[in-house]
């Protein structure tokens, strides 16, 4: 859509805004999206029985243009290939890219309007946004080549689950319904319904659960933190309700006590997928539920050795001409190479997906410990309805607790000595509170951990074993 158009819509009255949305989705995606969409998805119908030495090809004859075209038209990328004396045909494979340097969001904040194609005109930008759960958020800009393939690679995703057209949905996100103290939303033509569960508290929990009982949907796609807030309070409340044949979680860390808790309440397989707004790098369980299968006709991913035995995400963009991102540094961790799995896909695996480097706690001694190790502190805690650990500084941890009701002296007195027995470090100032609420934060999220330590490059892994050890 056009951005002075998307724009306008945006800034327009809510009413306004759901009754366009209303009609836009009376259209069926194929014609919704267009013919991008339609290439996007038949291209990955093709190359879903690919071989590896086949996505390798198809990922390489996607480089050349981009590369002729970063040279040609994005001034950031030209003055990079002059300083090194690289003309486009010293990019002949993909390994060739580690000839550039990497793009780091400071890059691009600095940098932005230089990344900014000259030769593609305003009216091809779809503004995008990061919301900075680490570093600082940016804006920039995708075209339609990258919408449609993402929207191409979600659709893929639910045929590899078996979804069929007939099949229902329930989607939990922050929607921004007409009436502002609605809570859900019926689509009978697409076959879904729409659910924002902001505060959580009872009358909005028991809603959700009438209403999931009632559709029965086939699916239901969520991000982690709004599922598991419902399942601790089915647990609580010994409600059971139907179950869907899978449940798709994205878009925050999925933590294994969250897995665990949401597969027993709601009794469906979790299935994750991982990427991030700026879509360099996309990963998703099969069926299998086992490794992430790397979404190769989106991006191309390199493994970066960091921390202790960690490696970083770097990817590159195959589609985004607007304003390309070439080996794009995600900041998100990872604590295995590239695998295989058992479905017979040749999309190579990541494992252990630990998210982001700010996902790390930082002790007073400059080692570092991921903050899924605690994860199991709250297990069998059932007074916790939510839960956020803080890492204020280098020696201070503050560990925020909503409870059902009231947290007992008990219960503070066991998360403090949890906390305080995995960290290792005495010297840590671990200060558990209780609050009343955990606000999200500007991208809708509600991130299980977060730091404002800056985390150095000699800062060493510290391996603890967790009860419920790694993701995967
Ligand atoms: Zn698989």
């Amino acid at each position: 859509m056009l951005e002075w158009l998307k724009s306008y819509v945006r800034k327009a009255p809510t009413p306004f805004v759901a009754g366009a949305e209303f009609i836009y989705r009376l259209i069926p995606p194929k014609l919704r999206y267009g013919k991008g969409f339609r290439d996007a998805l038949h291209l990955l119908e093709q190359s879903e029985h690919w071989n590896h030495r086949e996505l390798t090809a198809y990922q390489e004859k996607k480089l050349e243009p981009l590369i002729h075209h970063c040279f040609a038209n994005v001034p950031y990328y030209r003055r990079l290939f002059d300083e090194r004396g690289l003309k486009p045909q010293d990019f002949q494979s993909s390994e060739d890219l580690k000839k550039l340097p990497y793009l780091t969001k400071r890059i691009i904040t600095r940098e932005r309007n230089n990344l900014i194609a000259r030769n593609m005109g305003s009216w091809r930008r779809d503004p995008a946004h990061t919301s900075g759960s680490t570093g600082s958020p940016f804006d920039f800009y995708v075209d339609d080549a990258t919408l449609s393939m993402d929207r191409a690679l979600a659709l893929r995703h639910m045929f590899w689950l078996g979804y069929r057209k007939s099949d229902s949905v329930a989607r939990f996100r922050v929607f921004r319904f007409s009436n502002p103290n609605k809570l859900l939303e019926y689509d009978r033509v697409g076959r879904e319904l729409r659910l924002t569960l902001d505060r959580g508290d009872e009358r909005e929990l028991a809603q959700t659960a009438d209403a999931l009982n009632s559709f029965k949907p086939d699916f239901i796609s969520a991000w982690p933190s709004c599922l598991y807030v419902l399942a601790r309070w089915l647990k609580t409340n010994r409600r059971k309700i139907h179950s869907p044949r899978y449940i798709i979680t994205s878009s925050e860390n999925l933590y294994p006590h969250m897995r665990e808790t949401i597969e027993v309440a709601i009794g469906a397989p979790v299935i994750d997928w991982y990427g991030q707004e700026e879509s360099v790098a996309v990963a998703m369980q099969c069926a299998e539920a086992r490794g992430y299968h790397i979404q190769m006709e989106a991006g191309y991913v390199e493994l970066v050795p960091r921390h202790g035995g960690y490696f970083e995400i770097v990817g590159t963009n195959l589609h985004n001409f607007v304003m390309p991102f070439l080996r794009y540094r995600t900041g998100d961790l990872v604590t295995g190479s590239f695998g295989t799995c058992t479905c017979g896909r040749q999309h190579p695996t990541l494992s252990g997906i630990i998210g982001r480097e700010s996902d790390l706690i930082v002790t007073p001694g400059n080692t570092v410990v991921s903050s899924l190790g605690l994860n199991f502190v709250f297990h069998h805690l059932d007074e916790v309805k939510e839960s956020q650990i803080v890492q204020e500084s280098l020696n201070s941890l503050h560990i925020k607790v909503v409870p059902w009701n009231k947290l007992g002296t008990h219960t503070l007195k066991t998360l403090e000595k949890r906390v305080r027995e995995h960290m290792q470090w005495d010297a840590m100032d671990i200060r558990v509170e209780q609050v009343d609420h955990i606000p999200r934060n500007a991208g809708g999220k509600r991130p299980f951990f977060l730091s404002h330590v800056q985390l150095h490059d000699s800062a060493v892994m510290q391996v603890i074993p967790t009860a419920s050890g790694q993701q995967n």
